[in-house]
């Protein structure tokens, strides 16, 4: 029997883990940050909360016994997938980083990309007065200072209480979103245009479409660089992964 721990907090995540409920050969534990309220739980073992960082994870992976780890979190969350990388390394642990492909313009795509949220926010200057913010809610401080634009804001749970936040609307939704959701939200708002990360996947990709045919601008923040770790980009390669590994 093996020990399989799956970091996750993505729909990926708990694809894999529910694929796995059938492995005699795996004991599967799924560890999420606990950064939503309600949380889509994963089948099998859950934990939740922080390690503490790349010292506290190898704590983890060696009193628990844990013999592989699979990093399936968010393509953003850069710190976790980099404290991943070092602390399976540390304890000499085979890993592998499970991550839905970007997305890619289409012909149509009035696409800006941009490395950064700052760089988005320096190329809001010319693309109109009412946005469309889907970067979720921890970062939407590096909007707080344009007070002459109206953003629409979408996300899961509320922002905290204190945060600074640009002028404009608080929007609660949970994925995965319709082609016509999309479009009417644009339509309704009058959004001139939209800042988005390049997550991929399908449950948010209605929103460029929609983009697309209504010839929106789209700023696009582009992923950060992964740790050199061996990667996989669907379901069925982090199963042959496994098998080879257990
Ligand atoms: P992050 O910046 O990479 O990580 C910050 C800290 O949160 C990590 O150092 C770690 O704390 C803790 N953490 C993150 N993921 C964890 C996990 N799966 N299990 C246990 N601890 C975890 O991450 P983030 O951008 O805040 O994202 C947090 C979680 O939300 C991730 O699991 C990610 O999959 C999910 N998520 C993120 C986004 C996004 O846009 N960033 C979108 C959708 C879902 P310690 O150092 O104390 O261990």
């Amino acid at each position: 029997m093996s020990r399989l721990l799956i970091l996750g907090g993505t729909t990926e995540a708990t694809r894999l883990a529910a694929a796995l409920q059938d492995w005699p050969q795996l004991e599967v534990q799924t560890s999420l940050a606990g950064r939503t309220q309600q949380p889509v739980l994963p089948p099998g073992a859950v934990r939740v909360g922080g390690f503490g960082g790349v010292a506290g994870l190898a704590h983890h992976l060696q009193s628990e016994s844990i013999d592989l780890l699979i990093d399936a979190t968010h393509p953003f969350a850069a710190q976790i997938s980099q404290n991943a990388a070092e602390a399976a390394q540390k304890v000499g642990i085979p890993s592998l980083i499970l991550q839905r492909p970007a997305w890619v313009p289409q012909a149509g795509d009035r696409w800006i990309s941009v490395p950064d949220l700052a760089t988005a926010v320096e190329q809001l200057a010319n693309l109109g007065d009412r946005i469309f913010l889907t970067i979720g809610r921890q970062e939407l401080a590096a909007f707080a200072e344009l007070r002459d634009r109206w953003f629409l804001m979408r996300m899961i749970d509320p922002p905290a209480e204190d945060a600074p936040l640009p002028p404009g609307e608080i929007l609660l939704e949970r994925g995965p979103f319709s082609l016509e959701h999309e479009r009417s939200l644009l339509m309704q708002y009058q959004i001139d245009a939209i800042v988005s990360k390049n997550s991929g996947g399908s449950a948010t990709a209605a929103k460029l479409q929609a983009a697309r045919e209504l010839s929106l601008p789209v700023v696009m923040v582009e992923r950060p660089v992964l740790p050199n770790v061996q990667q996989a980009t669907t379901l069925d390669a982090a199963l042959q992964w496994l098998k080879m590994h257990c």
